[in-house]
């Protein structure tokens, strides 16, 4: 622990240690078999066992029905962003994106490779500080699927519920960076995809969640490793799948449950957003860039009276043992990532170097 310093990265980001520490002995040898978990066959019973665990812990944790697979598929979140309307968006259909950030213009870009994308939704001209109200959201006619990022990780917003759908209309969202943060009723939704990398995992696999009904419903023929329909049938072992990231999965599920489950994260993580959030306020030298009501509990994002400041602060910061605080590079100013895992110790001492550093500038 003492060797480790507060990771304020917005992904890869900090795990939990005690699954670090597991994997460091499944590194070496998974449960007593004399083999690395690294190294097994994907198709042998070991990592079989570590495949069904994990499955069975998001299921457990998320209260996900039988009728909606879990994928354990590559690519990235980003992969998502076009295998999703590859799939469903017909070349004379519509589908409705709510455009929140960059990762939501990146999402309705590849869509429109497909079909028509109605924007039914954009905070763009207030620069992605706020997510829209409902009375501001417009849906098409009849959309295939409505798609929303539920956290937008560069500008620091997150929707605080689900956008109502229009008529038949599914809901798709992408959730790689506030997945199991807090409970979801998984019901609402078609379609759920999230790069484990944030919260519930390492960068390499990437968690997706379809009502079944869903997988026969594909618009267009698709090459066999695009078909949602091939890795549920094969239970993701159709190709090798990405078998250590299903492994951490599996240990940040079981370290999730053993922390009141998504109840107990929503928990910890509206204390670690407070903490932080009520350090900005009371300083009158911080500016949240996120408009209130919209403001994100995993990724909060400030700045100081200037660029200077700010890249002052940044340095400082590391020089405490705070590190990846510069906010993304399209953006500036500052960011803390605090995701799952992100202790509350590191928001208590980032609340206390903030007080601190705006105490120096008088
Ligand atoms: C990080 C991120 C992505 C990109 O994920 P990759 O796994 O790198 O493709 C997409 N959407 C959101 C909301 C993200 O935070």
């Amino acid at each position: 622990m003492s060797d480790r310093i507060f990771n304020f990265s917005a992904g890869p980001a900090t795990l939990p240690e005690e699954v670090l520490r597991d994997a460091q002995e499944a590194l070496w040898n998974l449960h007593g078999t004399g083999i690395g978990v690294m190294e097994h066959s994907h198709r042998g019973g070991p990592f079989k066992a570590v495949a069904e665990q994990t499955e069975a812990a998001c299921r457990e944790l998320a209260g996900i029905p039988d009728d909606y697979a879990l994928l354990f598929l590559q690519g990235g979140a980003s992969t998502q962003f076009f295998q999703l309307p590859a799939h469903w968006l017909a070349d004379d259909a519509t589908a409705d994106y709510l455009i929140t950030g960059s990762w939501s213009v990146k999402a309705a870009k590849e869509a429109r490779l497909y079909g028509t994308v109605h924007e039914a939704a954009s905070s763009k001209d207030r620069d992605f500080s706020v997510i829209p109200r409902t009375d501001e959201i417009h849906y098409s006619d009849a959309p295939t699927y409505v798609h929303f990022t539920s956290n937008n990780t560069i500008f620091g917003t997150q929707w605080q519920e689900e956008p109502n759908t229009p008529g038949e209309a599914w809901l798709a969202c992408d959730a790689s960076s506030d997945i199991f943060s807090r409970p979801v009723d998984i019901t609402r939704y078609g379609v759920l995809y999230a790069g484990a990398q944030k919260n519930i995992g390492p960068s390499g696999v990437t968690l997706v969640i379809v009502r079944r009904d869903l997988l026969e419903t594909r618009v267009r023929d698709l090459p066999t490793m695009l078909r949602y329909a091939t890795h549920a049938e094969q239970g993701s072992l159709y190709n090798t799948p990405p078998t250590f990231g299903i492994y951490m999965m599996g240990r940040v599920f079981a370290w999730i449950a053993g922390r009141g489950g998504l109840a107990g994260m929503e928990r910890l993580n509206r204390e670690k957003g407070q903490i932080l959030y009520n350090a900005l306020e009371t300083q009158g030298f911080y500016t949240c860039t996120a408009g209130e009501g919209s403001r994100s509990l995993m990724n909060v994002t400030f700045r100081t009276p200037s660029p200077e400041l700010d890249a002052a602060f940044v340095k400082q910061a590391e020089a405490a043992g705070l590190s990846g605080l510069k906010g993304h590079r399209s953006v500036g100013g500052m960011r803390a990532s605090i995701y799952n895992a992100f202790p509350k110790q590191g928001c208590e001492a980032l609340a206390s170097f903030l007080r601190d550093f705006a105490a120096k500038q008088g």
